[in-house]
């Protein structure tokens, strides 16, 4: 295994093999191992989990996931990055990396068939972790989630600033409808910030790690989880408009009248934004908006 946790090391090793930083797929690469090491300890590891890692890079983090962890599959889009990683991580027995497109992949399939039915749908849970690509963080996000797959934790590296959104309280000024999607399906704590400084090349924004705990159920039981999000997501569509404007102007196909008469029945003053609603609020809005609309 080498160290390519320092600028030098890490322009070396690409210089190599002929390749460079790409900044369209959002690599900024970590270059401080007191962070590596904080992000290990989060995710509390033993030699029983299965983790499944987005985008490995160049294996700074990776190679510590697999000592700490009894197996790590890594699933990396840029396939130049393969020969590096095979490099830095020679000798590493308990790993395998996938080159595929983490947006695009059943993780339940994948350490199902990695693992002969040991993890996955119908096995263990395993968990997830990554310093994601800014790019792709609320598509990973609600891929991860929407697709139910069997994970116990999801600790990963993101912007600060869309830390703050995925535990933002009812009210705040980042409360959107990831949030609520979050919130939802995990039960989502900031642990640390990070500055921007640990990155090679140096990113413009500083990052936060956050450890999504799924639920084994929803936080609330709703009739109809589509409408539901569709609710959620026209309510924070123009964040100006009061919850009836939104509602009756957005794409949900239910007119005026019926909107106030859910908003009523749900208890719920139609003056209100969306913002201020809690999701027990939204999933009572749900039900009245599908018991009116028939
Ligand atoms: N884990 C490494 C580290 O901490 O130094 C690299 C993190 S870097 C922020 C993000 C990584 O995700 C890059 O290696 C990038 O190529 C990879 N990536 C970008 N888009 C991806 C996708 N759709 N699926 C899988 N990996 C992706």
């Amino acid at each position: 295994m080498i160290q390519i946790t320092s600028p030098a090391a890490i322009r070396n090793i690409m210089q190599s093999h002929g390749i460079s930083c790409r900044k369209s797929l959002g690599q900024n690469f970590l270059v401080d191992n007191n962070i590596i090491n904080k992000i290990i300890a989060s995710a509390e590891l033993a030699k029983s989990d299965l983790v499944v890692e987005i985008g490995p890079g160049l294996g700074a983090l990776t190679a510590q996931i697999a000592s700490a962890a009894g197996k790590v599959i890594a699933v990396e889009v840029d396939r130049g990055l393969l020969a590096v990683l095979s490099e830095v991580l020679e000798g590493v027995q308990n790993l395998e990396v996938i080159l595929d497109d983490a947006l695009k992949i059943d993780f339940d399939r994948l350490v199902g068939e990695s693992t002969g039915g040991e993890y996955g749908r119908s096995g263990k849970k395993y968990k997830l972790m990554a310093n994601l690509p800014y790019y792709i963080t609320s598509p990973v996000l609600m891929h991860l989630l929407l697709g139910r797959f069997n994970i116990s934790i999801i600790l990963i590296m993101i912007q600060a600033e869309v830390a703050e959104r995925l535990a933002a309280p009812p009210g705040s000024k980042t409360y959107g409808s990831l949030s609520l999607a979050v919130q939802y399906f995990t039960v989502p704590e900031i642990l640390f910030r990070v500055p921007r400084t640990v990155f090679y090349p140096k990113p413009g924004v500083d990052s936060a790690v956050v450890r999504l705990t799924v639920r084994s159920e929803p936080a609330v039981v709703v009739r109809d989880e589509n409408m539901f999000f569709n609710i959620v997501r026209s309510a924070f569509g123009q964040r100006r408009k009061t919850l009836l404007n939104s509602l009756a102007g957005s794409g949900l196909g239910i007119d005026r009248e019926a909107c106030l008469r859910a908003l009523e029945n749900a208890g719920i003053d139609p003056g209100r934004r969306g913002e201020t609603l809690s999701m027990a609020e939204f999933a009572s809005l749900t039900d009245s908006i599908l018991e009116v609309s028939g």
